[in-house]
């Protein structure tokens, strides 16, 4: 009985050895989403802290030739949509 149950537990044992470890997780993300800010090489998946922005919005900060294209929306990366933050930051104190 003994020997029985002592086999059990190390066949869970090895069953949780053989489960998956995360070792095929990607670590770099792919994402679906490109910043439009120029010569920006960031994603702007809305995953990893991307957004989107009134284009005019956008280019109060970047102006309309920092911009890729011409939509009504851009997607910003999480970096420059700190950047954007930060810069309209005086703008929002002076509405509140
Ligand atoms: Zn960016």
């Amino acid at each position: 009985m003994g020997f029985k149950s002592k086999a059990h537990k190390k066949r869970s044992a090895a069953d949780t050895a053989a489960g998956r470890t995360g070792k095929d997780l990607k670590e770099e993300f792919e994402g679906q989403v490109r910043c439009q800010v120029a010569g920006c090489e960031n994603f702007a998946d809305k995953k990893i802290g991307g957004r989107r922005l009134a284009f005019d919005r956008a280019a109060d900060i970047w102006g309309e030739n920092g911009l890729d294209g011409s939509a009504r929306r851009v997607s910003i990366c999480k970096v420059h949509y700190r950047e954007w933050k930060k810069e309209k930051k005086d703008d929002l104190n002076e509405w509140s």
